[in-house]
């Protein structure tokens, strides 16, 4: 099947079309430039951006597709989760368009959609499932076992606190990088020392393994961070940027592939794949690998331009479904900011 596929859930406006799982158009506008100088994304000037880009990106991924807007099977959009003035935009719009072309009209989980993300690349064998599916952008940081795109995905686990995405804005922030700060502390830490400062490891102590083994926590990382950079500070040394930065993408990145490998192993699932736009990250990637490596799991990473938000995703995800057999979802479907991973069909 045909399908356009709409996202808004964050600070991308992402349109795009597949059919089946061929990629055929895959367009993005961000409005991350507009909440650079907020130092994070702020909701209502997200809606906004939405609601001026997404026909004009309609418009775009249609031409670079070749295709006629009359020529769609069928329409889908992300429901949820994300934030709700800028979900409500996409769903509005979604709702709309399958109106009055009169064509069914899907609702997507957006976590879902970053699993199938990987359903649209050609430079891999199949997508192979069951699958644990590690995904980590700004807004969130889960952990997967994956069944079925269309109808089993079970949480595992998740951070407690701040996204993983998140933690690297916000130390970016007080070593007085620009945001987003995840590339800038990568670059920075390519030239330090990742065992200059040993900073924690979330939620990896026996006591905490009981409770949270697949669960994650940055913010402690985060303070100790700001902790030891103050002190140092205080204490007039100047701050050794690059050290802290690998030291800190260090500890992140032990801890994201630690629990996800783990994971693979103790549900004897020998498949790891990664999502969401920290998945750029340099040592996530090569720490994955090495790791995935020696569990003999196998691991797949999508390129970066279906890690990070998009509407492809979506799309492959509505297409899936209606390749099983599954009918649309209803009109009346509202977009839900808490959207729950597990929720499969909206
Ligand atoms: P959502 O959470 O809803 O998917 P998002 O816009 O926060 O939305 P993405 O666009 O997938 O998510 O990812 C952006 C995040 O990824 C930012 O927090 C950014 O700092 C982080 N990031 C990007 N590149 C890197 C990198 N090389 N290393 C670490 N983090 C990175
Ligand atoms: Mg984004
Ligand atoms: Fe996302």
């Amino acid at each position: 099947p045909l399908v356009l596929g709409i996202e808004t859930s964050c600070d991308e406006t992402g349109v795009g079309i597949v059919r089946g799982t061929e990629l055929l158009a895959n367009t993005i506008a961000s409005s991350m430039d507009e909440h650079a100088r907020f130092g994070g994304v702020v909701p209502e000037v997200a809606a906004r951006a939405h609601l001026e880009a997404l026909t004009p990106t309609i418009e775009q991924a249609l031409e670079t597709a070749g295709i006629a807007l009359a020529d769609v099977d069928a329409i889908a959009v992300t429901s949820g989760p994300g934030l709700a003035g800028a979900l409500m935009v996409g769903v509005g719009a979604a709702k709309a368009l399958a109106v009055a072309l009169d064509k069914p009209f899907y609702a997507v989980n957006h976590l879902v959609g970053h699993v199938g993300a990987d359903l649209l690349r050609d430079d891999e064998g199949d997508l192979e499932l069951p699958t644990i599916a590690l995904l980590v952008s700004g807004g969130h940081t889960s952990l997967l076992h994956v069944r079925s795109l269309t109808d089993d995905v079970e949480l595992l686990g998740e951070t407690i606190d701040d996204a993983a995405g998140e933690a690297f804005d916000k130390v970016a922030r007080l070593l007085g990088l620009p945001y987003p700060g995840g590339p800038h502390i990568d670059r920075a830490a390519a030239s330090g020392d990742p065992a200059a400062v040993r900073f924690p490891r979330g939620l990896t102590l026996p006591k905490d393994l009981e409770k949270h083994r697949y669960d994650f926590s940055f913010s402690g990382l985060k303070t100790a961070v700001a902790r030891h950079v103050e002190r140092m500070r205080d204490d007039g040394i100047e701050v050794p940027v690059a050290d802290i930065a690998a030291s800190f993408r260090e500890a992140v990145a032990d801890v994201l592939t630690k629990k996800a490998i783990a994971a693979c192993v103790d549900l004897g699932v020998p498949r790891l794949l990664l999502g969401g736009g920290v998945v750029a990250n340099a040592r996530v990637r090569e720490l994955a690998a090495e790791r995935a490596a020696a569990a003999g799991v196998s691991l797949r990473i999508p390129p970066l331009s279906l890690c990070t938000d998009n509407g492809a995703m979506i799309a492959a995800i509505a297409a899936q479904r209606i390749m099983a057999g599954h009918g649309p979802s209803p009109l009346d479907v509202a977009a839900d900011s808490t959207l729950p991973v597990t929720t499969v069909q909206v």
